[in-house]
């Protein structure tokens, strides 16, 4: 009783509604410590990786029912697989998303890393996918998500995917410098932004998941649910959570895609507790079809990478060489023993990117100056 006299008091002083519906209690105590907390109006549109949990997804789904709020889900498919002693729950739970309104997205099939992943101290933790696995991860997410759905997953307006850990679109400073420094990748660019620009555009991660017709979603609005443990937090680092996810959501760029994993135990209570505190404070959640109209933002930061950009990329690329070529510039053969590279008679060695008269070799592939690929990158 003491606690919903305090909260009546405090949201009544702020002329605001605000209530987080099924736990009045917490309201109060949230309020009583974000009274400095100002807010931009934002809009946010919530997505979770992961899952499905049988414990938790469900909580969520309801949740989010209740609110009218809809979300993206991305799967994390061995979830499904016949051998998941869960695979009948969780194909249900996805169904029920569906059903819900939600957007169903793939998470790739085993949560490994597409390419490299290294840990903050600059150790490598995963060398990443070789192409032949990469394909593999791909078509077994997307054949589980269209089992379970009915086929349904493949028609839905938006093909979205997520690599886990973000690996393959969304590398460190570090990480880049380490593909450079293994000959993985060459960059033209030295600052950060210009090079993961030029990363996107060649990632083979990317160029794999846009033959299959997805574009990439990454996110601008980490909520480090992933850094708490998989049990229920105790209430001060519940508040903690909330009030310093409001911040940054108040705070952030005008559109944001936030990450969460419904796999947190914590989200059960969190979520509620952000979209109504966070509506109250004027931000707005909006749904995937809604983030797609306004997507130009988000592609300007890399966040959202559509399958039309990367399969247009190389094009790109091939269009830089030529003018380069046309300009009377001299373009260094790049010499790499890797799978992908191209052999040339007259030097009697590989090439990854060189051009010639008569042909040019990018990223591994020769293109004769009279392909139709080529031809089209001559203005
Ligand atoms: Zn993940």
């Amino acid at each position: 009783m003491k606690f919903v006299m305090f909260f009546l008091f405090t949201a009544s002083a702020w002329g605001l509604d605000c209530t987080i519906r099924g736990h009045e209690e917490l309201s109060a105590e949230i309020l009583n410590e974000m009274q400095d907390l100002s807010c931009k109006k934002n809009q946010v549109h919530l997505t979770f990786d992961d899952g499905p949990s049988v414990a938790i997804t469900p909580t969520i789904l309801k949740e989010l029912k209740t609110r009218n709020v809809k979300a993206t889900f991305f799967i994390t498919t061995t979830n499904l697989s016949s051998q998941h002693p869960k695979a009948l729950l969780h194909k249900k739970i996805v169904q029920d998303e569906m059903f819900d309104g939600h957007l169903i997205a793939s998470h790739g099939h085993d949560h490994s890393a597409h390419a490299l992943r290294m840990n903050a101290q600059g150790v490598v933790l995963e060398k990443g996918f070789t192409q032949k696995e990469r394909e593999y991860q791909i078509k077994e997410s997307m054949d589980l998500l269209n089992s379970a759905t009915s086929g349904k997953f493949s028609k839905q307006d938006q093909l979205l995917f997520r690599f886990p850990y973000g690996r393959g679109a969304m590398p460190s400073p570090a990480e880049l410098n380490e593909m450079e420094n293994n000959g993985e990748m060459t960059f033209s660019a030295s600052g950060y932004a210009s090079r993961l620009k030029e990363y996107q555009a060649r990632s083979p991660s990317l160029q794999t998941i846009a033959g299959s017709g997805f574009s990439h979603l990454g996110w601008n609005h980490d909520s480090h649910d992933s850094s708490l443990s998989a049990k229920m937090q105790d209430r001060s680092v519940l508040k903690k959570f909330i009030l310093s996810n409001l911040k940054s959501l108040c705070h952030g760029p005008s559109l944001q895609v936030a990450l969460y994993h419904d796999i947190k135990e914590i989200n059960q209570i969190a979520i509620p507790a952000i979209i109504d505190l966070g509506q109250c404070l004027g931000l707005r959640f909006i749904s995937a079809d809604e983030m797609k109209k306004k997507k130009s933002s988000l592609e300007k930061d890399g966040v959202y990478i559509s399958r039309e950009f990367i399969q247009k990329a190389p094009v790109d690329k091939i269009s830089s060489i030529l003018e380069k070529l046309s300009l009377g510039m001299k373009i260094d053969c790049v010499e790499e023993e890797v799978d992908q590279s191209c052999y040339s008679q007259q030097y009697g060695k590989r090439y990854t990117h060189c051009a010639g008269s008569e042909s040019i070799c990018f990223e591994g592939k020769w293109y004769s100056r009279t392909d139709p690929i080529v031809q089209g990158c001559i203005k």
